[in-house]
Order: C-alpha cells, then sequence, then structure tokens
C-alpha cells in the first residue's frame, strides 16, 4: 500500500513493472493485482477529482456515504468480476451458469436480499433464473402509482455467447484500464454493478422498506423455447414492479437506452411454374421463381428501407428446381441446372421494429408487395413473433430525468437517451409492456459477443455509483 504515497516518475515506472509483471504471471499474484487495481481506481479518482467537488453540492450526507464506501470497496468489486468471468457460462453450460448464480447469491445475501432458483423443464435444456428479492414490510401487493417509492426490478444475466469449447479467455488485464475475458463487459460487468450498488446501499441502512426484485436470466443470449414458458416467471415478477432497469452495456457515460427495437422472423415460399429456360418471359411459361423472388426482395428495399428503425434481413434465399429447407439447423440445399425455369424459392430473414405498431405497419406493406405476382407465379409470406420492442415512452423519460438529475449532481454533466436504433432486443423487451423501463446502466467496454471483448474498469466505480443513487431515488 506504501506504493500509493509515492508520487511523479517513479510512481509511473512502478505500475509499468508491475503490469508487465502481471503480464506474464496474471493469475497467480492477487497482491499485485489489488494494488495495480487501486492505482488504476486512483486515476480515475484524479480525473473526477473536479466532479467529485460538484458532488458535495448536489449529494446528500447520506448518498455521500454510498460513494465513499463503493470507492473502498472497488478491489472487491474487481475480484468479484475476475471470479464470475472465470466460470464460463455459456448459455448451454448448465452447470457454469448455476455456479455463476450460485456465486452471486451469496452476494445478494450479503445486501439482505432473499434468494431463490426458478428452474427449467429439462426440455428446454436451459439451466433457470436467479431471483433476488427484498420486500418492504408495509408493500401492498396492489400496483399503485401514488406509493411513495417504487418497486424496482432489475435485470442482468448469468450467461453469456462463450461455449465451453471455445477458446478460453481467462480475466487478465490488458492495461492500467482495461480488462478481458468472458462476458466481463456483456454482462458480467453490469451484474457487478447491480450487487456493488446494492450492497453500497444496504450497509448504508438505505434499503430499508424498499421494494426490489434482481432478476438474473441465465439464457438471456440464447433464450429457450418456448418463450412463454422460459421467460413466463420473469414477465409475471416484472409486473409487480413499477420500473424496471437493465444493466446491459453502457454506450459512454452519458447516455442510457429508453428504447431498444424487437425483433422477429419471416419467411417467404414462391412458386412458379417450370419449363425450358427458352420460354422465359413469356405469357405462357411466365418468369419463375427465382425473378418473382427478386421482384418481392427489391419491392421490399425500395418500399420500406428508409423507415426509421425498421430494418428486415433475408439471411438465406434457396431456389431451383428441387429445393429443401431445415428451419432448425438453418440449413438447405437446391438441385437445379441453368436451362430450367425454377419452380421454387424459399427466403427467410428477420425484422426489428421500434413499436408493435411499425412492425405490423412493415408486414401489411411487405404482403401486399408479395400479392403482386409476375406471370405464372405466387407467393406467400409468413411472420413469426420474436422479442417485442421496448418503445421509448413518456414513462421511460421519466426515468430518464431521474437519472439525469443524478448525473448532473455528480458533476458529470446531463444523461440523455441513446439511439434506439443502435440496439437489439434483450430480455428487458419481454416486460416493456408493462412496466417503465431504462437499459444500458450495465458495464462499458468493447466487442461485446465477440472473443476478446474489454470492459473499461476505470468507468466501473461511476456506474455503479450512478445505479446506487437511481435505485435509492427512485425507490423512496
Ligand atoms: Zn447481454
Amino acid at each position: 500500500m506504501k506504493g500509493l504515497a509515492l508520487a511523479g516518475p517513479f510512481f509511473i515506472k512502478l505500475c509499468e513493472v508491475m503490469y508487465s509483471y502481471l503480464k506474464i504471471i496474471p493469475m497467480k499474484k492477487s497482491a499485485l493485482f489489488f494494488l495495480s487495481i487501486l492505482i488504476a481506481m486512483t486515476s480515475i479518482a484524479q480525473q473526477v477529482k473536479t466532479a467529485a467537488a460538484a458532488v458535495s453540492k448536489g449529494l446528500t450526507k447520506e448518498e455521500q456515504q454510498v460513494m465513499a464506501w463503493i470507492d473502498a470497496h472497488m478491489p472487491q468489486a474487481i475480484e468479484m468480476l475476475k471470479e464470475s468471468v472465470n466460470i464460463n457460462s455459456g448459455t448451454l453450460n448448465m452447470v457454469g451458469v448455476k455456479k455463476v448464480g450460485a456465486l452471486f447469491a451469496k452476494e445478494f445475501e450479503k445486501a439482505g436480499f432473499t434468494t431463490e432458483w426458478v428452474a427449467m423443464p429439462d426440455s428446454i435444456k436451459r439451466a433457470g433464473h436467479l431471483v433476488a428479492s427484498r420486500r418492504a414490510a408495509t408493500s401492498s401487493s396492489i400496483k399503485s402509482s401514488s406509493n411513495k417509492g417504487k418497486r424496482l426490478f432489475l435485470i442482468g444475466h448469468l450467461d453469456t455467447v462463450f461455449e465451453p469449447d471455445m477458446p478460453a479467455n481467462p480475466f487478465t488485464m490488458l492495461n492500467d484500464s482495461t480488462a478481458t475475458g468472458q462476458g466481463v463487459n456483456d454482462m458480467k460487468g453490469g451484474d457487478i454493478v447491480v450487487i456493488m450498488a446494492l450492497q453500497a446501499l444496504e450497509q448504508a441502512g438505505l434499503l430499508k422498506n424498499t421494494d426490489i426484485t434482481a432478476y438474473f436470466t441465465g439464457d438471456e443470449e440464447h433464450a429457450g423455447y418456448p418463450r412463454e414458458v422460459t421467460r413466463a416467471d420473469f414477465i409475471n415478477r416484472a409486473k409487480q414492479a413499477d420500473i424496471a432497469l437493465a444493466f446491459e452495456g453502457a454506450s459512454g457515460l452519458n447516455s442510457v437506452a429508453t428504447g431498444r427495437r424487437g425483433a422477429s422472423g419471416w419467411r417467404l415460399d414462391v412458386k412458379a411454374k417450370t419449363g425450358h429456360s427458352s420460354g422465359v418471359f413469356t405469357p405462357g411459361a411466365g418468369y419463375g421463381a427465382i425473378y418473382e423472388a427478386a421482384r418481392i426482395l427489391n419491392q421490399f428495399r425500395e418500399t420500406l428501407s428508409t423507415e426509421k428503425y425498421l430494418t428486415f434481413n433475408p439471411g438465406i434465399i434457396i431456389g431451383g428446381s428441387d429445393i429443401s429447407y431445415n428451419s432448425a439447423s438453418s440449413k438447405g440445399a437446391a438441385i437445379a441446372k441453368t436451362n430450367i425455369i425454377s419452380p421454387a424459392v424459399t427466403v427467410t430473414g428477420d425484422l426489428r421494429f421500434l413499436t408493435e405498431d411499425q412492425k405490423d405497419r412493415a408486414r401489411v406493406k411487405m404482403k401486399a408487395i408479395v400479392a403482386q405476382n409476375l406471370a405464372q407465379t405466387s407467393a406467400k409470406i409468413s411472420f413469426t413473433d420474436g422479442i417485442p420492442s421496448m418503445a421509448p415512452t413518456d414513462g421511460n423519460n421519466q426515468v430518464l430525468s431521474v437519472i439525469n438529475s443524478i448525473s448532473m449532481d455528480m458533476g458529470v454533466g446531463a444523461t440523455v437517451a441513446g439511439d434506439p436504433g443502435s440496439r437489439g432486443a434483450g430480455d428487458i423487451s419481454y416486460v416493456a409492456a408493462y412496466v417503465d423501463c431504462i437499459d444500458g446502466l450495465g458495464a462499458s467496454g468493447r466487442g461485446a459477443h465477440a472473443p476478446g471483448e474489454t470492459i473499461h474498469l476505470n468507468h466501473l466505480p461511476f456506474l455503479i455509483k450512478r445505479a446506487a443513487l437511481t435505485i435509492y431515488r427512485l425507490s423512496r
């Protein structure tokens, strides 16, 4: 610890020496590891010193106590992150997902939460979900917006996209403020933000009489089917709350998500009269299924591609004389000849949207385009619902305004709504129809879902503090 008192070039040299040392033996020297984390945190502390001066102005004494506790407990936060990242919890690795759940359950209990494991039927082949909750003694089971404190539903997930057969990537410091590891950003970092924020509030006695449920799903990255089963309990419990806060990755420190697009699917099947290619374009032979499919897709693009927040992508196309497509394995085959007018085409794609209304309107237009068949062809399109959208509502904006006043009080400037077009669907989308929602409150980093994803550890103290204040102020 004495090293921290040293200043100037020697201090910087010490860091360099330590980090090059840690690069060689990254996992074993935990004492040095913590020291280096402390040094990293110190440099951030200096960066936000100006902000800290403003903090005292906007934060109450209790809130400042919470801020100080978080600063003092960053080594524990990093250790918890490291431990969770080093347990492989790919969605299909049920043992690993449960292990991460057990690790976090212990930590929730330290914050005065009761934990339970929501198991899935064996046939679904998913681990299940961790639920941690605490109830206000006087809490009414009837939802009422006149309640003084809001009932909160905090969302995280235990799984990652990295299955055990993928290359390992243990928690490793890349430099003094960046770490890599499986799920370090998406979203074990976000899980740590939730847990540390709750522990900080609990030690200050600020969770008394709050009604909070933290729901960490075990299959966010590849939710089990049917979704009516794998998300039923999640949705039911969210309905008992007023506000859902999700801790998926933050996009910068001054923006959160008030909207996320939903995802759905479609399948186009085209049939046509077949025959010798020399007759194509004649009224009797017609155009064949491949020209008809091309017409439809091109008209989709011409008609709908400029609508904001709406996207649709044909992901697979199979055409020819004898075609087969297996949607479960996403595989298909075709046998055909260049001198035969193709009798069949199948196309499947996705469709992403910001509101249910936008989705419905797009479907109507697509159906109309599909119906304008070329000669001697026919086509039909079918749609499947996937994940609903989280539309940017007035209620969401009201929660944003609370977060905005917190970041102003913390001296880090305004918080704005991020671009909903930049976000895909997430677990929060399943409950967006029932409660006010904010997402993007989690860790900041790069390359989520790609090997080598990173977390910016220098942002973590701020993100935990903002989460703690958000939970505190909303639940009062
Ligand atoms: Zn995620």
